[in-house]
Parts: C-alpha cells; sequence; structure tokens
C-alpha cells in the first residue's frame, strides 16, 4: 500500500473506532438501549453500530461486568470475536430475544415521572439522594436564576442562568414548564433532553414543585405525578418550623401554605410516605422502572 493511502486508513480506523467508542458510551450512560443499536447494525453493517462487537455492546449494557458478558456469549452461542452487523439471522434472533429480555421490549413504555410534595417534606433530599445512589436514573436538571449553594455544581444540580438567559429560554421555547418558586428565584424544566431521553425509551425523574408538577400534566398528561408525603402532619409541621430562627407570623404563614400544599395531594397519580430517606427513593425510582403495574399505583 502507498504511504499515503495508509496513512489515509490509519485516520479512517482511527474515526471508526472513536464512532464506536460514542456508540458504547452512548449504552453506558443510558442514553441509548443496546438494542437499538443492534438494530441500526442489522440496517446497515458498515455502520459504527455493525462493526462494533457483539462482546463490547454487552460490556457497555450498565451492569454486565466481564463474567456475564462472557456467559451471555456463550448462552448465545456467539463467537468471541462476531461484529453486530455480521451476525447470522439466527444469532440475530437470539441477540434480540436476549436483549428484549434484559432492557425491555418494545411493549415497555419509558416514562416522565414527577415528584412533588409540600415545602419542607424532604423531596429534595429524596432527589439528592436518587442522584448519588441510583447514577442510572435521568434526573432532570433544571435551570434557575437562584445563585449556587455551596457544593452545587453547575450543570448536576442545576444550570445557573441569569434572568436575561433565562427570558431567551423562554422565548426559544426551551422549557417544558417555569415558575416562580417562593416569590424569589425562576425556576424551569429543559424540554430536548427529556424528548431525547424519551424517544430512546429511557425514563425522566423531575423533582418540581406544585406548580410545575400541575403544567407537566397540562402539557404531557402522560406525565406519572407523584406525592411525597410527611410521615404526620406534626412532622411536617416540626421540619417547618425546626430552626425557629423565624417569626412567629413567618411559621404561621408557612403552616397556611403546607396546608394548602397538602390539600393538592389528590390530583396525584402516586403517593409516597416519606418515612425514610433510602425508602422513599426507592420507592420512587421503582416507578421509574417501568411498566405500570396496578400495585405501583395504589402505593400510599
Ligand atoms: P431549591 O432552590 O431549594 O433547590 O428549590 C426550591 C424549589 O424549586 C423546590 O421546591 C424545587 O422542587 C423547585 N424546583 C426546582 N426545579 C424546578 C423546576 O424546574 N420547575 C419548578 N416549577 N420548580 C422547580
Amino acid at each position: 500500500m502507498p504511504e499515503v493511502d495508509r496513512a489515509a486508513a490509519g485516520r479512517a480506523a482511527i474515526a471508526a473506532r472513536r464512532a464506536r467508542a460514542a456508540v458504547k458510551d452512548a449504552v453506558h450512560r443510558r442514553e441509548r438501549r443496546a438494542l437499538d443499536v443492534a438494530e441500526t447494525a442489522w440496517g446497515d453493517a458498515s455502520t459504527p453500530e455493525g462493526t462494533l462487537r457483539v462482546r463490547e455492546l454487552l460490556q457497555s449494557i450498565p451492569g454486565m461486568g466481564p463474567t456475564r458478558v462472557a456467559r451471555a456469549m456463550d448462552e448465545l452461542g456467539i463467537a468471541d470475536a462476531k461484529r453486530v452487523g455480521g451476525l447470522g439471522a439466527r444469532q440475530r434472533e437470539k441477540l434480540r430475544a436476549w436483549l428484549e429480555s434484559r432492557e425491555g421490549g418494545p411493549h415497555v413504555r419509558s416514562r416522565l415521572v414527577v415528584l412533588a410534595g409540600p415545602t419542607a417534606v424532604g423531596k429534595g433530599t429524596v432527589s439528592s439522594y436518587i442522584r448519588e445512589n441510583y447514577p442510572e436514573v435521568l434526573l432532570s436538571v433544571s435551570a434557575t436564576t437562584r445563585p449556587p449553594r455551596p457544593g452545587e455544581v453547575d450543570g448536576r444540580h442545576y444550570y445557573f442562568v441569569d434572568d436575561e438567559t433565562f427570558d431567551r429560554m423562554i422565548e426559544q421555547g426551551e422549557f417544558l414548564e417555569y415558575a416562580t418558586v417562593h416569590n424569589a428565584s425562576r425556576y424551569g424544566t429543559p424540554r430536548p433532553p427529556i424528548d431525547a431521553a424519551l424517544a430512546t425509551g429511557r425514563s425522566v425523574l423531575l423533582e418540581i414543585d406544585l406548580q410545575g408538577a400541575r403544567a407537566v400534566k397540562k402539557a404531557m398528561p402522560e406525565a406519572l405525578l407523584v406525592f411525597l408525603l410527611p410521615p404526620t402532619w406534626e412532622e411536617l409541621v416540626r421540619r417547618l418550623t425546626g430552626r425557629g430562627t423565624e417569626s412567629a407570623a413567618e411559621q404561621a404563614r408557612r403552616l397556611e401554605t403546607a396546608k394548602v400544599e397538602l390539600a393538592a395531594q389528590d390530583e396525584f397519580d402516586v403517593k409516597i410516605v416519606n418515612h425514610d430517606v433510602g425508602r422513599a427513593a426507592q420507592e420512587v425510582v421503582e416507578l421509574l422502572a417501568v411498566p405500570g403495574t396496578p400495585s405501583a399505583r395504589t402505593r400510599s
């Protein structure tokens, strides 16, 4: 091979490897399902999906370590070096069935779950717990005009934006919903990442205030609304007034707000009692796992 051709071939090989790495990364981050990757490969074997090795595809699925992958390849009767696009019809069917049973077939719906509840019930704590302990859950990152608190990371906890940027996002139709919370800062749920996730079969969790939850239900009636309840009214009072730094008038105002907010619970599809952060978080995560079983809806 002449020198120039060899250099070009080298560059093409590098580009192809990068493209395959991007595919694996998307599967790993659950932005794409392995099944979608396989279907793309079978539509065109020359795509990055098509030239990806089956073993690499399976390894990129969250929770699939090398031992599990080896066992699966063995069960499926697929040779170690085989590429996804190079599988024969029988092997494709076997792999499709295997991936469907693991990732959920076309019958499984992705779902938008909205977590709301009265002030001080602890929904922020529950969503932080989910962020830390269930990295596979896609938690929507809101935009806000409030300044970051210590430890908050831009792009992870919120997108911290100024008023002009927030206005521009409204104008450009970027938000699924937005609201002014506690008469102070503005908060909004960016829509594009949610649409993208749902389109690829992933569920998304939003932790927003009550007015936001109502607005989402209007815009997307298929969303599942979850109301987080305090174990008792007394416990909510304790949490609301706990710090004791507010005036009596302020405390009375907060309790009044909490009563109004609690009255909204019947607008919600599911109620979860926040006895314990870990347990409440687990119940929310279970709801994201789809499909909508009747038992999940009666939990209260
Ligand atoms: P914090 O400033 O303490 O993080 O949140 C204050 C309140 O804003 C919480 O009740 C939270 O649920 C709500 N919130 C956060 N993001 C959004 C959003 O995108 N939209 C709406 N409507 N509320 C939000």
